[in-house]
């Protein structure tokens, strides 16, 4: 199907978009990498009478670690992220592990992270990253910028605390630490579906205990989320009580059964975090077991990164 009609103009300044959103009064949208919104307006899910491009504004590329944080520019695409080494630290290892399941190459070329957060599916590996690290998210409209936390951020499938004025300018993610292991497991139907279930973990051991625990999850509900009861449940365990040595696969019946940290975090992810909603190819039943299954899979995977971090010393070597 050919879209609507719509006007089309490419802004060169943050403010110049932002007073073109706000004079459309909420007809406008914004074109990023266009790989979701060209699918809308195709299939008419979509039908501004103005697109937004914001492709010539410069600076909007960046990518900006400062030592504490990293914060991605609105244009920076999917692909940036494939490399663990384009981020310092264990964020690198999370964001590469994430990007790798983003659809395929092609898109991951042209789509950026941000569009990915402005789009809002229940499914996106950003945003179930986002969740468990609370990334901020920058707003730019006619009263000014403002920064949302993702735990206020997200508000239901394809909708979000961005007004149809603002530009979501940037994302900005807390750096990890080398006492931070992650890890990122998705289930898919096939290689071309969306995520069934997505899981994103950070595990922060200090003074031989769990300090910090971080799950995300995508596809859990009808937002991504962050399972806190989850978190909690981990939050002081010994560190000598983290089998880094269980079998990521072919585990799950003993990782179910048995007592393990991370298998209760499981369990209580999917019982009283997630709130999956049934599709066509997976229950609620079926979904909330992989939850559980996957949640302490991507926790064990969080482990056993920590434990090679925690062996490597900073110049690479062997300790
Ligand atoms: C075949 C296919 C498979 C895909 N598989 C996956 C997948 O597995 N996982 C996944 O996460 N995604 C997937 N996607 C979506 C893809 O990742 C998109 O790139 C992403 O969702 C949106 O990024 P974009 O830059 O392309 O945004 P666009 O398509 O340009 O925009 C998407 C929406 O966000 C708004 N928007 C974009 N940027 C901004 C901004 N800076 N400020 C305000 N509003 C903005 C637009 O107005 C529009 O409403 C898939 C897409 C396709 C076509």
């Amino acid at each position: 199907m050919k879209p609507p009609a719509f006007d089309y103009a490419v802004p060169c300044t943050v403010p110049e978009a932002v007073e073109l959103l706000a004079a459309a009064d909420g007809a406008a949208q914004v074109l990023a990498g266009g790989q979701s919104l060209v699918l809308d307006l195709r299939l008419h899910r979509a039908r501004p009478t103005l697109l937004v491009d914001i492709n010539r504004i410069p600076g909007l590329d960046r990518l900006d670690p400062d030592g504490r944080t990293l914060r991605v520019g609105a244009l920076v695409r999917h692909r940036t992220f494939e490399s663990e080494r384009a981020v310092p630290g264990p964020l690198g290892a999370l964001l590469a592990g994430a990007a790798a399941h983003i659809a395929h190459p092609p898109i991951r070329t042209r789509g950026t992270m941000a569009g990915s957060f402005a789009w809002a599916h229940p499914a996106s590996e950003w945003c179930a990253v986002g969740a468990a690290l609370d990334a901020d998210l920058e707003l730019s409209g006619p009263r000014g910028t403002r920064t949302v936390g993702a735990r206020d951020y997200f508000r239901g499938p394809h909708l979000t605390a961005r007004r149809p004025d603002e530009l979501l300018t940037a994302v900005t993610f807390p750096l990890l630490g080398d006492d931070t292991g992650v890890g990122f497991i998705e289930h898919r139907r096939t290689h071309f579906c969306f995520a069934q279930v997505a899981v994103a973990a950070a595990l922060t051991v200090r003074d031989g205990v769990v300090a910090d625990a971080r799950i995300g999850l995508a596809n859990c509900a009808d937002r991504p989320l962050r399972a806190r009861a989850a978190e909690r449940s981990l939050l002081g365990t010994a560190a000598r009580e983290l089998d880094t040595e269980a079998r990521e696969l072919g585990s799950a019946a003993r990782e179910r059964a048995d007592g393990h940290p991370f298998a209760r975090a499981g369990r209580i992810a999917a019982e009283q975090d997630a709130a999956p909603v049934p599709e066509p190819y997976a229950d609620v039943e079926y979904r909330r077991h992989a939850i559980a299954v996957l949640v302490a899979r991507t926790l064990h995977r969080a482990a056993r990164d920590l434990d090679r971090r925690l062996r490597i010393s900073p110049d690479g070597d062997r300790a």
